[in-house]
């Protein structure tokens, strides 16, 4: 896509988000505070799978509609209709929640999970599942890792202007996806730009997935700079903080090389990092 098309294109989709929220679905969105996930040197990774999935960065990388909030969550057996996205964890304790959306994308994803190796972190990936189709693997070292996979639709339409039935084709392949690669259907599903509407909550809850939204948005998509991403995730840090980072969509070297640079800090100051939970409310 041209630039002057790519533009054309984010101003439509920006000014549907504000019709979106104009109407109504506004107070479901609440905002959060900002915070990111860290990352480290990333150097474009050709690695064994050298396919290269097909990169989406403008249609990825729009400003999430939404924000953060916390709400008490699910039962075990059967998930309840939510009527807004979970923003943080609830909890006792100095514990966040790292989320890296929109991926796996070999030249950037195998970075951040080394750095969670390294310091024995575990994440939560919403994942497209046009870009886990093509990068299984990825989806089968989170298992082997211990990350969490969820579900960021298909090709991260606006879901708000899309058929019930689309919807649920979104999700459901992308939860199809994740099952063959991952291991298990996804428990957490997450709308692409934070922008949610009814079907997207009764549809996911029909999957079984908890919508969860973020705390802290790092801004990574905008390429800010390293030091800017490290910044907003450690002036954001907070217990029950869920932070939203990218691990695709764009050159998201700054994303990597945050992450490489803010972990270790929280983890100094006490942070456990730690997977989402379905809570009681
Ligand atoms: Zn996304």
């Amino acid at each position: 896509m041209k630039k002057d098309q790519l533009f054309t294109r984010r101003r439509a989709l920006l000014a549907g988000a504000a019709a979106v929220g104009a109407a109504g679905t506004a107070g479901l969105l609440l905002t959060g505070s900002p915070e990111d996930t860290p990352a480290r040197s990333a150097a474009p990774a050709a690695g064994p799978r050298a396919r290269q999935p097909a990169l989406k960065p403008s249609a990825y990388r729009l400003r999430p509609l939404a924000g953060n909030a916390g709400t008490p969550l699910a039962t075990p057996g059967r998930t309840p209709v939510r009527h807004e996205p979970f923003l943080r964890m609830s909890g006792r304790g100095r514990t966040m929640v790292l989320t890296f959306d929109d991926g796996p994308d070999p030249r950037y994803t195998p970075h951040i999970l080394d750095t969670l190796a390294e310091y024995d972190v575990r994440a939560t990936f919403f994942v497209c599942g046009e870009m886990a189709d093509w990068n299984r693997d990825l989806l089968s070292r989170m298992a082997d890792e211990g990350h969490v996979v969820g579900n960021h639709t298909w090709s991260h339409p606006l879901l708000t202007r899309m058929t019930r039935s689309g919807i649920r084709s979104e999700m459901e392949r992308t939860s199809d996806v994740i099952e063959n690669a991952y291991g298990e259907r996804p428990r957490w599903f997450r709308a692409p730009y934070g922008a949610w509407n009814r079907a997207a909550f009764q549809l996911g809850a029909e999957m079984g997935m908890e919508p969860l939204a973020w705390t802290v948005d790092t801004d990574d998509w905008e390429t800010p700079g390293t030091r800017s991403i490290v910044r907003t995730v450690e002036d954001g840090a907070a217990p029950g903080v869920v932070v939203l980072s990218h691990d695709a969509g764009g050159d998201r070297t700054q994303s990597v090389r945050a992450l490489r640079a803010y972990l270790p800090h929280l983890l100094d100051s006490g942070y456990h990092l730690t997977l989402p939970r379905r809570q009681y409310t």
